[in-house]
């Protein structure tokens, strides 16, 4: 029997012997398995985490920030590890893995010790003491595009804030999370502060989310998900924090450096063949300059030529899945229907019979309410979109149910301020500016609910409480 799931500070066998295949996306080829989950091994990690909670939450911040530091410090001893595992199960090439995946997990971990020096534990008001204190048992359920950068988000944050976790990292790739345990285990954290139980979302993700000893949820993934996690947390009024899908828009002003926008564009569409929650897919542009911009674009995406993500030339790999590739190709061939291609298409790139491969994709002259122009695809797809006056621009940036992220070119800064401020969306990028892990990632409107990053995300795993003296 293979052991694991990670509970108490020991691997343990899996209350059932149903098990998930993990494939490679590139080659198709099956390399490992999980448990599909069970009910049990949720209360089992549960009662650990409940355990341990007591003694982890009184501990002083500095000791827990030590532990958390020196996780860092393991996960960079096995960076090659780890990015070779997030290339076998996402695709991701390694080239970018190496930064995206396991770069930014690290300084996730590292980023949260800053903020939670930052946090006032004990404040005095008036005639009280105000207390900050650790949220309790989290159940974290995550997804597979950054397998272990969304959960060193959540758990580098909760366990600086004193709560104890059960991770649920995503079944389509899990390998990653396993590898993050060992490390957790080597680090020597107290037994139960930590806890990883692998499987379905609809097993162990709902027992999670519904389980009266877990006092908070922190999610991230699709809409539809988020939505059926919130309802089962209602029932015991759980604290929910969630992260999820988005449709970012790059707004490019009359007055933009047209070639740097394009190049940026093109970046955050692509990186991860697409599969990043901010990237941005849509870019609107002044009616005028279309054409041109259309030019720069076609330029920019013909470096990312899809190929092998162990080839470190490569920039842009497979999606992860056969499940999501239909998903991006029904998105494509629906584009084709309303929108003018402008390079790619739903044809199977040249010279990969193996792989989940899709061609980088650019349509023009989108019009807004298309499906591919509002709706999340999660893959190699840009919408670009032309607009009459900055109004219009500021209002079809703001007109999808999403508020993630987004980006403003102007070469007037104080214009791209104001654009910028106008923006319905979390985190916005004026120029290139370039992402900083201490400052709040999330969503405005249906993208989610709380922050993570820095001090704020810190903030989030904690709950308030005032003594009156
Ligand atoms: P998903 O919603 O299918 O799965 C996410 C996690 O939820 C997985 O661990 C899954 O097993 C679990 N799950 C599935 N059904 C469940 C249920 N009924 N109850 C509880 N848990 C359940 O998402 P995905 O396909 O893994 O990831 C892609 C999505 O994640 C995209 O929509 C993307 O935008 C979103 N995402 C958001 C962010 C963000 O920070 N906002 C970051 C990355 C990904």
């Amino acid at each position: 029997m293979t052991h694991d799931t990670y509970v108490d500070g020991a691997w343990k066998a899996s209350h059932t012997r149903d098990r998930v295949d993990v494939i490679n996306p590139a080659t198709e080829e099956r390399v490992g398995s999980v448990p599909a989950g069970a009910a049990e091994d949720v209360d089992a990690a549960v009662a650990a985490a409940h355990r341990a909670l007591d003694d982890w939450a009184r501990r002083d911040p500095a000791d827990r920030a030590r532990l958390v530091t020196r996780l860092a410090d393991e996960l960079e001893r096995s960076q090659d590890e780890l990015t070779d595992l997030v290339v076998a199960e996402v695709g991701t090439p390694r080239r970018v893995a190496r930064w995206a995946q396991v770069g930014f997990g690290i300084l996730d971990l590292r980023s949260a010790v800053d903020g939670a020096r930052q946090i006032t534990w004990e404040q005095p008001v008036g005639n009280s003491l105000v207390l900050r204190e650790p949220a309790g048992v989290v159940g974290c359920i995550t997804p597979w595009n950054y397998p272990l950068h969304q959960i060193t988000a959540k758990i580098g944050a909760a366990l600086c804030a004193g709560c104890t976790v059960v991770v649920k990292p995503s079944e389509v790739a899990p390998l990653t999370a396993l590898a993050l345990a060992r490390a957790v285990h080597e680090v020597g954290f107290p037994p139960g502060v930590f806890n990883l139980v692998n499987g379905y979302g609809t097993r162990v993700g709902e027992a999670l989310a519904a389980h009266p000893d877990v006092d908070m949820v922190s999610f991230t993934g699709s809409n539809a998900v988020g939505r059926r996690v919130l309802a089962l947390a209602s029932g015991t009024v759980k604290k929910v924090a969630l992260e999820l899908g988005g449709k970012s828009a790059s707004v490019v002003l009359d007055d933009a450096d047209l070639e740097r926008a394009a190049a940026f564009t093109v970046r955050s569409c692509f990186l991860n063949a697409g599969q990043s929650c901010n990237s941005q897919t849509r870019m609107l542009v002044p009616r005028g300059l279309l054409r041109e911009t259309e030019a720069l674009v076609t330029r920019a995406v013909a470096a990312y030529v899809p190929g092998d993500p162990l080839d470190e030339s490569t920039r842009i790999g497979p999606l992860v899945s056969h499940v999501q590739r239909e998903h991006v190709l029904e998105y494509i061939r629906q584009g084709m229907g309303g929108a003018r291609l402008v390079t790619g298409g739903p044809q199977p790139p040249a010279g990969l019979p193996r792989g989940y491969y899709v061609k980088p994709t650019v349509f023009s002259d989108v019009p807004p309410g298309l499906p591919i122009a509002q709706e999340e695809i999660f893959g190699p797809v840009l919408s670009m979109i032309p607009y009459d006056s900055q109004d219009e621009a500021v209002a079809l940036a703001n007109g999808t149910v999403y508020g993630i992220a987004g980006a403003v070119w102007s070469e007037d800064r104080d214009r791209a301020l104001a654009t910028a401020r106008r923006l319905a969306a979390a985190q916005v990028e004026v120029n290139g500016g370039r992402f900083n892990p201490a400052v709040p990632f999330g969503g405005y409107k249906q993208s989610g609910l709380g922050r993570e990053g820095g001090v704020y995300g810190v903030e989030e795993f904690l709950q308030l409480k005032s003594l009156q003296l």
